[in-house]
């Protein structure tokens, strides 16, 4: 056979050859495109049960995040959306009949004398986004100005006041966990202007009376870091501190009402679970 008639044919059984070989590249599980989605032959993590890159692992559950972070996810329980309480129970104050708050242009607000709002969920480990806004026009000083709370598990205060110019105790600023951490920051926006915080709270856990693990709280303020998984020492107290009471795993959430005109809007929270539990 003549050199180029041998390369005529040479050619396509080469190419036979390599397309065979990568078939079983293939099939041996080689092929970079084709990856195990886990493994049981890793070392066990320490401190975790599971194996690094376990496949007996639970996957994540999928959840749609809000088109701004703002916004709820998918997973949320929304609490004010702009329109109605339905979520929400008023008590009224010192024997005052139960009188819901103002809802009006995508907000709700404090009717002094109303009494707090609570939530009818209950939440115990949670994530809150909660948009606030103090009166624009000066009622008081220190305390009295804008002041109104987020009582996480109806007893945990995140201070909501008017800190825009508005000398008061460190410890009862807006984002303060009040009586115990000022803010790391003041983060407010100008007087009368909207806020929103974003709270991670772990709550409390008890063997009987006894606590064995204390609350804390991860605050942002306008996306700003006020609290790093703080320590809480106790319920919200003025003048004093107080004392840890045993309580459920889950509570209301308490919306204070300080007797001004404080508005809300934009209210949801995840109930937080651990890892493995999706
Ligand atoms: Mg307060």
């Amino acid at each position: 056979m003549r050199p180029k008639l041998l390369l005529l044919f040479a050619i396509p059984a080469a190419a036979i050859l390599l397309m065979g070989q990568a078939e079983k590249k293939k099939k041996a599980g080689n092929d970079r495109w084709n990856q195990p989605v886990g493994y049981s032959d890793t070392p066990v993590i320490p401190e975790q049960k599971w194996k690094v890159h376990d496949i007996d692992r639970p996957r994540p559950r999928q959840i749609t995040p809000g088109a701004m972070p703002t916004n709820p996810p998918s997973d949320a329980v929304v609490l004010f959306d702009g329109k109605d309480l339905s979520q929400w129970e008023f008590r009224g104050k010192r024997g005052q009949p139960a009188k819901p708050w103002k809802v009006e242009n995508g907000y709700f607000e404090v009717v002094g004398g109303a009494g707090d709002a609570m939530t009818k969920e209950k939440f115990g480990d949670m994530q809150l986004h909660i948009e606030w806004a103090s009166p624009s026009e000066v009622l008081g000083n220190s305390q009295m100005r804008g002041n109104s709370g987020i009582l996480i598990m109806g007893r945990y205060e995140i201070q909501v006041l008017d800190s825009w110019e508005n000398p008061t105790y460190a410890d009862g600023q807006a984002g303060s966990i009040y009586g115990q951490w000022p803010p790391l920051v003041n983060a407010i926006k100008k007087r009368g202007e909207w806020n929103y915080y974003d709270i991670i709270f772990e709550a409390p856990k008890w063997e009987g009376d006894k606590m064995v693990k204390n609350p804390y709280a991860t605050v942002f303020h306008n996306g700003v870091l006020l609290h790093h998984r703080q320590k809480m020492i106790g319920p919200m107290a003025h003048r004093v501190v107080a004392k840890f009471q045993p309580h459920s795993t889950e509570e209301p959430l308490m919306l204070q009402d300080h007797n001004e005109p404080v508005r809300y809007r934009n209210v949801w929270a995840r109930k937080l679970r651990s890892y493995d539990q999706p």
